[in-house]
């Protein structure tokens, strides 16, 4: 039979270099799939400000410090993607376009990919005041104009935090009413900086190398100098459909998630192990990072849900594997 790898990781963001990292030490010679192209939403960003111990860093050199970490351990690192999982197999399966693997225990950092609106000028100027992270870039628009793409309650709450920052801020919203909870719409509609424009989308973000306003629908044009795209995101997860329990918006539930699901009623039919707090659905299969999170988004949080992921993966390998 083909080598068994003891762990493989399927992602190369920040959860999933984390994750390897940890596990390279404790000597488990991860196998990673990173990807292609290889490293997460991080590649898309310019400077980051707010990971520990980096004042501030571009995304994409703080991946490629990741990244010798973890070689430097010892994580096999292919630059692929997989294409296909077979869970219900011991030990696991999983497919790339042109290999077959197989391993233990299998560690999902997928990551997720903000949603965006799909205009060519929205992509050019992506990372020059076009962002999908107010917590991210926010702090790069003081006392300038902004505005803030949506209706939910991420676009409320980009909004909100921009105002300590920015001095006007703009919501545009392609219909008469949110559908953000109603505690945050208030806040929105009450605060002084907020100024709502309902019914409203974008043709263009206009601008040569930086953000200098936007064209409406229409013949209208807005001063702006950043937009914020808070339409909504989607987990790189498609592949796992089927094999093990996602929720309705295809975020991973691990056994954390359920435990809380569980809180508010909801539940599934799916044994979960709670001695775990990142196992999924499927002993032996983990998730961390945004693939799971839908609330924080951050390198940080990611890097910590990795690190949690790995010490149980090994954990529950030092149980499960045979003398
Ligand atoms: P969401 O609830 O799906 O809202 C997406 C918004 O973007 C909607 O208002 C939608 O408009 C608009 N939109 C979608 N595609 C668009 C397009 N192509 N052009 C223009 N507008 C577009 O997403 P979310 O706000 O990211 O929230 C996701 C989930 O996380 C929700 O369950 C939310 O409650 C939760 N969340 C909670 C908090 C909190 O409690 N603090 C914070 C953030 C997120 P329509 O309304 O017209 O469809």
């Amino acid at each position: 039979m083909a080598n068994i790898e003891k762990i493989v990781i399927i992602g190369g963001g920040p959860a999933g270099l984390a994750t390897a990292i940890y596990n390279s030490r404790a000597n488990l010679k991860p196998l990673m799939f990173g990807g292609a192209p290889y490293g997460g939403q991080l590649m898309l960003t310019s400077d980051v400000e707010n990971y520990p111990g980096f004042d501030s860093v571009l995304g994409p050199d703080l991946i490629e410090k990741m990244r010798v970490h973890a070689k430097k351990f010892g994580t096999n690192i292919l630059d692929k993607n997989i294409t296909k999982v077979d869970f219900t197999k011991k030990p696991f399966e999983l497919y790339s376009s042109d290999e077959k693997y197989f391993s233990n225990a299998v560690i999902i950092t997928t990551g997720a990919k903000a949603i965006w609106l799909g205009l060519e000028s929205e992509t050019r100027l992506r990372g020059k005041g076009v962002s999908a992270c107010a917590t991210c870039d926010g702090f790069f628009f003081k006392d300038k104009i902004v505005g803030v793409v949506g209706g939910g309650d991420s676009a409320m709450e980009e909004a909100l935090f921009l105002t300590k920052f920015a001095s006007k801020i703009y919501i545009l919203h392609r219909r008469d009413e949110f559908r953000a909870s109603q505690i945050m719409q208030d806040r929105v509609k009450n605060h002084p900086k907020i100024e709502i424009l309902w019914n409203t989308e974008i043709d263009e973000v206009l601008g040569e190398n930086k953000v200098e306003g936007i064209k409406l629908t229409g013949t209208r044009q807005l001063k702006v100098d950043g937009l914020f795209i808070a339409i909504g995101h989607k987990p790189d997860t498609d592949v796992f459909k089927g094999q093990i329990e996602l929720d309705e918006k295809g975020y991973i539930v691990t056994s954390q998630v359920e435990a809380l699901r569980r809180v508010s009623g909801l539940t599934s039919k799916k044994n979960y192990d709670f001695k775990y707090q990142t196992m999924t659905s499927v002993a032996g299969v983990f998730a961390g990072g945004d693939c799971v999170d839908h609330a924080y988004r951050q390198a940080g949080t990611a890097v910590g849900m990795g690190i949690a992921a790995a010490l149980e993966a090994e954990r529950w390998l030092d149980l499960n594997s045979k003398p």
